[in-house]
């Protein structure tokens, strides 16, 4: 993941009956119903200049780094002021840090193929469609409901749209044959997601998220499908993968899997995630959070200076490992507010 923090809208509203606990796993992950009427969040509504689709609210690979966990907080208080769930129930989903629930609490969309097919109603030829803006559509849950397919075997019913999938999850390679029928009447690009090739830094950022090898073999199956897919490094996390020789190696190994792009962009620290990251930084990388305090005190967004440098730095290995700087409907997004230049500095050399 990666990606734009993004209000929920109507799209994600509790509606009808009372939460339905669907499945429980034996580490306490809870799977509950949400049968929302509509799925498809227009860009009036987050600010982005495409619509958006998430099939899961909450998201078991609770990366640290996650700006999605405001999202959940929305959705267990919109069913608290419905009367969907009690007191004690919201004192369970929203957890007692405020994050852990969003780990732990999640909302399947169930149902979803008619409300998209009404939402499909509202979109215009050549909009841009993207899933997995907020949360993952192939986080283990996909495995069990196959909502994320659901919506995809409706999709291959569209053309003229443009579509974006973003995920960390092998479980999309599933899906190949659905992604190519997509693809033969709309714009596709799948963006497989992952900020390190080093596996012990992934699992220290990111609690379960699926090992870096597994996502590479997966984008090495939907391009050998036909897909057409690349690689998403975001966040980039100065001081910790932002060095030439970090961010070189994962060039190549998205040049090795047959990625047909590579997009990154640097950390957004939102204030949702300030909470959760933070005290992780400050047990792997202690020297750093005095600097990530004063970097990101008075904005959301990486310093100017640095993300100007880091995207020289994103250029020249391009340029490097052969691959085109294409605009992508990830690269549209943007801050709400220019970051002010601000401490950080780029690990390593900038030449
Ligand atoms: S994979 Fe899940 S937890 Fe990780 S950034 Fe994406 S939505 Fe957040």
């Amino acid at each position: 993941m990666a990606k734009g923090g993004l209000p929920l809208t109507t799209a994600d509203r509790p509606t009808g009956r009372p939460a339905v606990v669907l499945d429980q796993r034996l580490r306490g992950t809870t799977f509950v119903s949400l049968t929302p009427k509509r799925v498809l969040n227009p860009p009036s509504a987050t600010g982005m200049d495409y619509w958006s689709l998430n099939p899961f609210v909450g998201c078991e690979f609770g990366c640290t780094y996650c700006y999605a966990r405001y999202t959940h907080r929305y959705v267990v208080e919109r069913a608290h002021d419905a009367g969907k769930l009690t007191d004690a129930e919201f004192a369970d989903y929203r957890g007692p840090h405020g994050w852990e629930a969003f780990e732990r609490r999640i909302f399947v969309k169930e149902q979803v193929v008619g409300a998209l097919a009404a939402d499909l109603k509202r979109v215009p030829v050549g909009a841009t469609i993207v899933i997995g803006t907020a949360t993952d559509p192939y986080q283990p849950a996909e495995r069990r409901f196959r909502i994320t397919r659901a919506v995809l075997q409706h999709l291959t019913r569209c053309e003229g749209l443009s579509f974006g999938i973003i995920t960390k999850s092998p479980l999309i390679a599933r899906d190949r044959d659905l992604l190519v029928r997509l693809q033969q009447r709309n714009e596709l690009q799948v963006h497989v997601s992952l900020i390190t090739a080093d596996a012990r830094l992934a699992r220290k950022l990111e609690a379960r998220s699926p090992v870096p090898a597994a996502r590479l073999r997966a984008l090495r199956k939907l391009v050998d499908a036909g897909v057409n897919a690349g690689l998403i490094v975001a966040p980039v996390l100065p001081g910790i993968t932002d060095d030439l020789a970090h961010l070189d190696t994962l060039f190549a190994a998205a040049r090795a899997a047959g990625a047909r792009f590579v997009h990154a962009g640097a950390l957004r620290l939102y204030a949702a995630v300030r909470d959760r990251f933070l005290p992780v930084l400050g047990e792997h990388f202690p020297d750093l959070v005095p600097r990530y305090q004063r970097a990101y005190a008075r904005q959301a967004g990486a310093p100017r200076e640095y993300a100007r440098a880091l995207s020289r730095r994103i250029e020249k290995l391009r340029r490097k490992h052969g691959f085109k700087n294409e605009s992508t409907m990830v690269d549209r997004y943007r801050p709400a507010r220019i970051p002010v230049q601000g401490e950080l500095e780029l690990r390593g050399s900038l030449a």
